[in-house]
């Protein structure tokens, strides 16, 4: 999605400055000279003003900023007063998409997608001024050729991209843009199953319960905790259990399997995935699990960062069939749907 959003502070100021350069240009649509120029204006780290001079530019002259503001307003009205007079507003419909409220020349738009592309290349949610810069580059083949003259390359600017980082121009408004990016809805399924014997601990999702067997493992053998651990690895195409916590590495044995699903879920912090719900079914002949279940849930939820609102869990009898159903096995189904920006 691309709108005016998705711009940083010092993106966006470039918009602004530009807009006064073309109005005070008594131009009624925004060039990419003037975009350049308000780059300029917001970005003079980026672009010093010694580099526009070099290009044969005039930088813009805002020292005085509160007669900037009356005299932006008053142009301002005039303009649109104007433009409405000549339907140049209508006219304007894809710069309105964008969510500018003033109308830019065809090349200045042809720069914001380029700059929007760019952001997307580099994997940035914002789209920053050395975005801008780009799209400018890419867009007007002379403004291009003005930047070189004035020491800017292809690397240079493709440099400055690549180390933006979303937070680094100010907030920028991403929790709209959040909301209007599209979300990829991704699901997983785990299983797991242990060998029940006297003398060991029975935990489940995290829990402790009082009885007389438990489960054979490496770690602690929760069931529950492992097959969750799976199905989020494999919602988020992250592997398995197995391949993050191998059972050959002393590092893990006894160890609380809680610590696998916090580590879990800072692997879906770092690719942005979050958890929408778990689903799970553990099957086990004997104790009664219902009673434990705020409980694991809570755990659970703790570990995973989520609301217990999203742990859903359900217990199942193997009716006496089979090893679980001779009380010497525990096994679980989990299935989890994760969602990603
Ligand atoms: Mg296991």
């Amino acid at each position: 999605m691309n709108s005016i959003a998705r711009f940083s502070d010092n993106a966006r100021g470039a918009f602004y400055w530009g807009f006064l350069c073309a109005l005070r240009e008594q131009h009624k649509q925004m060039s990419l000279l003037h975009v350049l120029i308000g780059l300029q204006a917001a970005n003079p780290k980026i672009l010093p003003p010694a580099d526009l001079k070099k290009m044969g530019f005039e930088p813009l002259d805002i020292s005085d900023l509160s007669q900037i503001q009356s005299e932006m307003q008053k142009l301002q009205m005039q303009s649109q007063l104007e433009a409405a007079q000549e339907g140049l507003g209508a006219a304007n419909d894809s710069a309105r998409a964008w969510g500018f409220g003033f109308p830019l020349l065809e090349n200045a738009k042809a720069a914001l997608r380029a700059a929007a592309s760019c952001a997307d290349a580099f994997g940035t949610r914002s789209i920053g001024a050395a975005h801008l810069l780009h799209g400018i580059f890419v867009t007007d083949a002379a403004l291009a050729e003005k930047l070189r003259g004035a020491n800017w390359t292809d690397v240079k600017i493709q440099t400055l991209c690549r180390e933006y980082r979303d937070e680094q121009e100010g907030t920028v408004a991403l929790d709209a843009f959040e909301m209007m990016r599209p979300r990829i809805t991704r699901c997983g399924i785990g299983y797991d199953l242990h060998r029940l014997e006297a003398g060991r601990k029975l935990i489940v999702g995290g829990i402790e319960l009082p009885f007389d067997k438990g489960p054979v493992g490496h770690s602690d053998g929760d069931v529950l905790a492992h097959a969750l651990c799976d199905a989020l690895f494999g919602a988020a195409g992250l592997g398995d259990i197995g391949s993050h916590f191998p059972d050959t590495d002393p590092k893990w044995k006894g160890a609380n399997s809680l610590l696998f699903l916090e580590h879990a879920r800072k692997l879906l912090d770092e690719k942005r995935i979050e958890i929408e719900n778990v689903d799970a079914v553990v099957i086990l002949e004997r104790p009664k699990l219902g009673p434990h279940f705020p409980k694991m849930r809570e755990a659970l939820a703790k570990s995973l960062g989520v609301s217990s609102e999203k742990i859903h869990l359900k217990a199942k009898t193997n009716e006496g069939v089979d090893a679980v159903g001779r009380g010497e096995a525990i096994a679980c189904h989990v299935a989890a749907t994760l969602v990603s920006r």
